[in-house]
């Protein structure tokens, strides 16, 4: 295959998610093994990927593998993470984004705490779409089979995935990954396959999504307005489009009369581009870096949301005693910081280092929170912890 054509494939990301001993990383490599016999990739073997090297992201450490492959339609980045808090450390933090993500349940032991934790977070960081694969099928009987595929069709509905029509594929990923090709080895996993390049969509730019632009800075055009810099993270601006400027509490309307990408004016812009919209009639002592430029009438600010956080170690370069209830420090996002203060559960009256927890937090100054964002709470040089929004609250 000619590097070109592999390049015109679209890309995808995915990961294997599921309980500890269940068959994540025989499923990784088996999948491998499979489409290597197609001429489509190499080989990774079950020890490679499960030496997962030590990663340091954001300071955190985290144990995850990077596996490609293509199937006949689409390159994949599938990420395999060894134990379970590297799992949740990895959706918390964001570090391998998934677009998708395949569950692996175990027929021997049906659903187990970890396949509900991580279905969860899955739910909580926005995956819309999981495929299940149902594992060890050659070792049970093929009623237990279906009454696990009925449990976890439950549990899906459970965590407001669509249960019915999820697909569920049983096999063996060990008969696949030592050569087997009957209907529990290889002949499942190709089914798996083809059903992920067919069930989870390829990532796209949200083009139609009300627009949503967090600002990086601002220039005062004398006269004109203020130009305000950023990436568009969603939906697409019309030179002329009436629009807002919100953050920290406050908010002014203004018109986008013109717009520019390297310094060209441009008609319209869309998700993914870099911009200068000069805003009509607003001085730039009135923008601060960490507002957004976004579409009227559609966006809201916040200041209490829920969040699953994970504190950081000491060795991660966090703290050393654990967190109490209505801790406060500074909130960090790409482009803004605030203060806030953390609320634990009633049932939690310390978080350990090292631990995660579901978390109320407040803002002192209101902002547009979107569900999915990523965050972190810093104390000096410290990072406490790292978090992700999944709730916003009234
Ligand atoms: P992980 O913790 O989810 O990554 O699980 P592993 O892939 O490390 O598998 C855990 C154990 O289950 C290993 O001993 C595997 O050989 C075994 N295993 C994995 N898949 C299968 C399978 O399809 N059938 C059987 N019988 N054993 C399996
Ligand atoms: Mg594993």
């Amino acid at each position: 295959v000619v590097k070109e054509e592999i390049d015109k494939k679209p890309h995808c990301n995915v990961g294997t998610i599921g309980h500890v001993d269940h068959g994540k990383t025989t499923l990784t490599a088996a999948i491998t093994k499979v489409l290597s016999e197609k001429g489509l990739t190499n080989f990774v073997n079950y020890d490679q990927i499960d030496k997962a090297p030590e990663e340091k992201r954001r300071g955190i450490t985290i144990n995850a593998a990077h596996v490609q492959y293509e199937s006949r339609l689409r390159h994949y980045a599938h990420t395999d993470c060894p134990g379970h808090i590297d799992f949740v450390k990895n959706m918390i933090t964001g570090t391998s984004q998934m677009d998708g993500a395949i569950l692996v349940v175990a027929a021997t032991d049906g659903c187990m705490p970890q396949t509900r934790e991580h279905l969860l977070l899955a739910r909580q960081i926005g995956i819309k779409r999981v495929v299940v694969f149902v594992n060890k099928a050659d070792i049970v009987d093929d009623e237990l089979v279906e009454l696990v595929e009925l449990e976890v069709r439950d549990l899906l509905t459970e965590y407001g995935f669509d249960g019915n029509e999820t697909p569920i594929i049983s096999g063996s990923a060990l008969e696949a990954l030592n050569g087997s090709h009957d209907k529990y080895g290889s002949k499942s996993i190709m089914k798996l396959i083809e059903t992920i390049d067919d069930y989870i969509p390829t990532p796209t730019r949200d083009i139609t999504a009300p627009f949503l632009m967090p600002i990086e800075g601002s220039v005062n055009i004398t006269g004109r307005g203020s130009v305000c810099i950023g990436t568009l993270l969603q939906g697409t601006i019309n030179k002329g489009q009436e629009a807002m400027i919100m953050g920290f509490g406050t908010e002014i309307k203004t018109v986008v009369s013109d717009m520019q990408i390297f310094k060209k004016s441009v008609p319209q812009c869309f998700a993914g581009d870099h911009l200068g919209a000069l805003c009509r009639g607003i001085k730039s002592d009135f923008i601060e870096r960490g507002m957004f430029l976004c579409q009227t009438e559609s966006f809201k600010q916040w200041d209490t949301f829920e969040a699953h956080i994970y504190v950081l170690t000491k060795a991660e370069g966090g703290r050393i005693k654990p967190l109490l209830h209505k801790y406060i420090q500074q909130m960090f996002n790409k482009t803004w910081n605030i203060s806030c203060c953390v609320l634990l559960p009633e049932d939690k009256p310390m978080i350990m280092p090292g631990d995660t927890a579901t978390v109320t937090i407040l803002l002192r100054k209101p902002m547009i929170l979107v569900e999915g964002q990523r965050f972190t709470v810093r104390e000096n040089d410290i990072t406490a912890l790292t978090g992700v929004i999944t709730k916003t609250l009234p």
